[in-house]
């Protein structure tokens, strides 16, 4: 294949997908895609596996996070790459913010209970086995137990935004999350920024090391990908993309279904190289 592309965004078991890095870097490699990164919710705990297994089987792989900073009631996530993942301070601040999650997750559970849902806090974390806490995790109790069939219905009726059981997150802000990424060695990148609606302040955080917009993503059409392209070019920022693929088939996301041209995953190591 002369250009596979590249998919920089990736969820696995370690926080809310459900395979494991060996599992998707097979599927990348059925797919033909060259670069990958595992970018699992406030964690890195995947990331030394990935690495190993991808040069065992020859792709490459950028070592990644994502990290979720709040503004107000909105959640703006931050993606790293090409980070020391072994860096103390960084992972310091992670495990504070999954202690933060599992908290969150009893409060969720307390609740609910208050509308009748009878969900206890291990339900949870059995399903989240080793990997970072989220309201995913949640919702996949909630249907276990009977009281929904399907995650958006989940969001909708009781842990989306406004709703009964949902809860607050905890967190730290973009620009500390920034900072963390910067102070590890890496490249900070706004994800998904159609999402999360703050291009008011994408100069203001480049201002603090944003090094990077996610161009490509399965929530944003090309319409808008151009549109974050045209962004990324004016205010000099390099350009990544990838499918979020959480393993589940909602909203019929896949590895690869979002590619970023390769040419991009040659700058964002050429960033690295010369930051050395
Ligand atoms: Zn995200
Ligand atoms: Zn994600």
């Amino acid at each position: 294949m002369i250009d596979g592309g590249a998919d920089l965004h990736i969820h696995s078991c370690y926080s809310d997908g459900l395979y494991t890095p060996l599992q998707i870097i097979q599927l990348a490699i059925e797919k033909g895609i060259r670069a990958i990164s595992i970018s699992d919710h406030d964690t890195v705990q995947g990331v030394e596996e990935t690495l190993d297994l991808a040069s065992q089987m020859d792709i490459m792989a950028i070592p990644a996070t994502e990290i979720s900073a709040i503004v107000g009631n909105s959640e703006v996530h931050i993606l790293g790459y090409h980070f020391d993942w072994r860096n103390a301070q960084l992972n310091k601040r992670l495990d504070w913010l999954c202690q933060e999650r599992e908290r969150r997750v009893y409060q969720m559970v307390q609740s609910l209970a208050e509308i009748g849902i009878d969900i206890h806090p291990d339900d949870v974390f059995s399903i989240a086995g080793k990997g970072s806490t989220g309201r995913l995790h949640m919702a996949m109790a909630i249907i276990k137990k009977g009281y929904a069939t399907k995650i958006t219905e989940v969001f909708k009726k009781y842990i989306g935004y406004g709703k009964p059981g949902f809860v607050p997150k905890v967190g730290i802000s973009p620009e500390e999350a920034i900072d963390l990424i910067v102070m590890a060695g890496g490249i900070p990148v706004y994800a998904h920024p159609a999402i999360s609606k703050m291009d008011q302040c994408i100069l203001q955080w480049k201002g603090k090391g944003l090094a990077g917009l996610e161009v490509y993503h399965s929530s944003q059409s090309g319409q808008v990908s151009r549109f974050y392209e045209q962004l990324a070019l004016k205010y000099h920022l390099c350009i990544t993309g990838g499918s979020d693929f959480h393993g589940m088939n909602e909203n019929h996301r896949s590895i690869g279904m979002v590619r970023l041209p390769y040419k991009y995953v040659e700058r964002i190591n050429q960033i690295k190289a010369e930051k050395g």
